[in-house]
């Protein structure tokens, strides 16, 4: 791995600043994000904007149609949409569905879902975790009988992030109860509207709505919508959990946690003091940073076995989501503590547009109450910390 300053990618990361300087609508900059995905007229405006300039799906290959941009580069343009305030694309469908798509879907589906994709019209949901099958994913219980040319799907997911404002789902159901549990599994792709599925929402600890669980009731699905061959669900989900292993640690948040706490000290008063004048809060500001710096170097190593290939990258993404989930949730704390007393003010949600009266330190204090409390899940969610670390142990023994 090299260490020296590379100029590629620099000028990459200027290109992309200059685009963001030159097309991030004002009234789209820096609207506050939520935890994970932009409201649905904002993506599509950011999409289409992105699509301009040839840039709509930056996880793809060149070949799918896709920027064909090296793991580096995706992380630096996140990293350059985040900091600039861009809104979200559709995560689910760029980072998890689409790679599965251009890999194994038929032509009928990719011509059907992808153009969709693109455009950001349809967005799409994850129902993959069900009560007691989550860590343990292959145990899951949501059944698919064949009957003609269509599966009936009975059972229950849980968690399910944006399904009240998703169009369809990628679904993991049991379609074989006789074989072993992993080879049992096929994965579906379903419309949200079908008679049959019902969501009910979670509102979790952030006092947002993000989180549900939905509810298959004799849902009708074509065989058609089936990805890969019956029983395949297994080694489609093993893709899809592959991918990305750098981007684990969620560097371009740490970096917006960073960029915030620094504003927010020199706006937040103690004794009549400015918080970074002060030198307990400035030093501890200084060791969260050097963290974050720690994060990166390391995101930059796992990029590189990644791009070679290498077994030890899945362990490496272990240790970088360990550690980057930890410190989003250490920065994002003192974020709150350097709030003060305004930390205990409930900011409005950040999926609320701002009505009436700003509140006292209301730029830079919004959202960070909400993201406090959500970032307690980022050691459960993609994975959680324990699971990790069983995943780092084996690697010792490996190599
Ligand atoms: C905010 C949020 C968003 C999510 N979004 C989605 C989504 O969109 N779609 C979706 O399908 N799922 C989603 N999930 C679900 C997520 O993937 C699961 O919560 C996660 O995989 C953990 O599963 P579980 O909740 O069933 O916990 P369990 O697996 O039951 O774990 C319970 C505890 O046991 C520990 N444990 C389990 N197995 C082991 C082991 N082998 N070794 C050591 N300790 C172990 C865990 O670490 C944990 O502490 C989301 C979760 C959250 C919190």
């Amino acid at each position: 791995m090299d260490f020296q300053p590379d100029q590629g990618l620099d000028a990459f990361r200027d290109e992309v600043r200059t685009f963001l300087r030159e097309n991030l609508p004002a009234d789209l900059a820096g609207k506050p994000v939520g935890s994970v995905r932009s409201m649905r007229a904002d993506l599509v405006r950011w999409q289409r904007i992105l699509n301009q300039k040839g840039w709509g799906a930056p996880y793809w290959a060149a070949k799918d149609g896709g920027t064909g941009w090296s793991v580096l580069q995706r992380l630096a343009f996140d990293e350059e949409c985040v900091a600039a305030g861009a809104p979200t694309q559709d995560g689910f469908a760029q980072k998890l569905l689409g790679p599965v798509l251009n890999e194994f879907a038929s032509p009928e589906q990719k011509a059907e879902h992808l153009p969709l994709i693109f455009a950001g019209e349809r967005l799409w949901c994850q129902g993959f975790s069900e009560p007691g099958s989550g860590s343990d994913l292959a145990s899951l219980r949501t059944q698919a009988v064949r009957e003609g040319d269509h599966y009936v799907v009975n059972g229950q997911k849980i968690w399910t992030s944006y399904a009240h404002e998703s169009d369809w789902i990628f679904l993991l159901v049991r379609t074989n109860t006789e074989v072993k549990k992993q080879a049992g599994i096929s994965f579906l792709l379903v419309d949200m509207k079908t008679p049959g599925i019902t969501v009910r929402p979670i509102r979790s600890i952030d006092d947002c709505h993000h989180l549900n669980e939905t509810f298959f009731d004799n849902v009708r699905v074509p065989v058609g919508n089936r990805v890969g061959e019956e029983g395949a669900g297994w080694n489609i989900t093993k893709f899809l959990l592959n991918n990305e292993h750098a981007s684990a640690a969620d560097l371009p948040i740490l970096r917006r946690y960073l960029m915030q706490l620094k504003k927010l000290a020199t706006r937040q008063l103690a004794g009549g003091q400015a918080l970074i004048e002060q030198s307990e809060f400035a030093l501890k500001l200084a060791r969260l940073e050097a963290e974050v710096n720690a994060i990166a170097m390391m995101v930059k190593r796992v990029a590189a076995m990644e791009q070679d290939h290498s077994p030890a990258a899945h362990a490496m993404g272990s240790i970088l989501k360990v550690r980057g989930t930890e410190l989003q949730q250490r920065l994002s704390e003192f974020a709150l503590e350097a709030l003060g007393d305004y930390g205990a003010i409930a900011y409005p949600e950040p999926h609320d547009d701002a009505q009436g009266e700003a509140l006292p330190l209301q730029e830079v204090g919004r959202g960070i109450a909400n993201e406090m409390f959500f970032r307690r899940a980022s050691t459960i969610y993609g994975g959680t910390s324990e699971v990790q670390r069983g995943i780092i142990a084996k690697m010792l023994f490996q190599f």
